[in-house]
């Protein structure tokens, strides 16, 4: 008797152990197993959606990121959409029942997964003279030019590689003085300048080759970097020098020469 209820408890024992070793181990295993795959079936299906097949197209598409992000959704029910984000307190940023919509939450939470934003206020002191200016400069508004006295700096920080960016909104509306001559003739002035003595334009004797020598076809030529990144580092220029006429045949002489190469 006493040594049958030792063999039942001992069986008990035993069935305890591994029901815990399994509970404890095996079990989060195969649940986060299943979790993965799905995840990752996920991903390859997202990846398919946007892939692009060149040929495909008669015409460059646009630039895609996520095609099933609902930007009107996120719009409506997350962002606050001001034009000038309140100061302090990031949790302004959003609408005030931002968390009850799964878009919102999704994509808050991956952005502050990589980015730390916060807004700050740096105060600025115009004298007279310069006060009256900046008054003109935002045609005396007097929103603006309060701004101004107190200038409102969005920071947007990586965690990961700590890249740093500044916005002041203020900048964008500083006047831009108009060029004493225009683009075009600058342009042209510069190209005229630069012709007479181009290392380009001599490439036969300004330029560096590779041991693969120097490759050229009727609109273009090859040289080597004369300072490489890697054991073979190569340029494909046109014989143009004026780069703002280059016609496509030219063009296309330069990639159907870098392509041969
Ligand atoms: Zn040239």
């Amino acid at each position: 008797m006493t040594i049958k209820l030792f063999e039942s408890k001992k069986r008990c024992l035993l069935i305890g152990l591994f029901s815990g070793i399994f509970i404890t181990t095996l079990l989060p295993k195969l649940i986060n197993k299943n979790k993965w795959e799905k995840n990752k079936q996920q991903t390859v299906r997202v990846n398919e959606k946007n892939e692009h097949i060149f040929a495909e197209y008669s015409q460059w598409p646009p630039f895609l990121t996520d095609s099933t992000f609902d930007l009107t959704a996120w719009r409506k029910h997350c962002w606050v959409n001001q034009v000038s984000l309140p100061t302090q307190d990031p949790q302004l940023y959003y609408k005030k029942n931002y968390t009850s919509y799964p878009i919102c939450k999704d994509v808050i939470s991956l952005i502050n997964s990589i980015y730390n934003m916060k807004t700050n206020i740096a105060k600025v002191k115009y004298p007279e003279l310069f006060a009256q200016k900046i008054r003109k400069i935002f045609n005396y508004n007097n929103t603006l030019y309060a701004k101004a006295l107190e200038q409102e700096l969005y920071f947007v920080v990586n965690k990961y590689s700590f890249e740093h960016t500044v916005y002041n909104p203020l900048r964008g509306r500083r006047p831009v003085q108009p060029p004493e001559v225009s683009v075009e003739q600058y342009l042209s002035e510069t190209m005229e300048k630069t012709s007479k003595n181009c290392d380009l334009c001599n490439y036969q004797n300004m330029t560096a080759m590779d041991s693969l020598g120097r490759m050229e076809n009727q609109h273009a030529y090859s040289a080597a970097n004369a300072f490489k990144f890697d054991q073979w580092h190569s340029m494909f220029m046109p014989k143009q020098h004026d780069i703002t006429k280059l016609t496509y045949e030219e063009l296309k002489d330069v990639f159907t020469l870098a392509w041969k190469w």
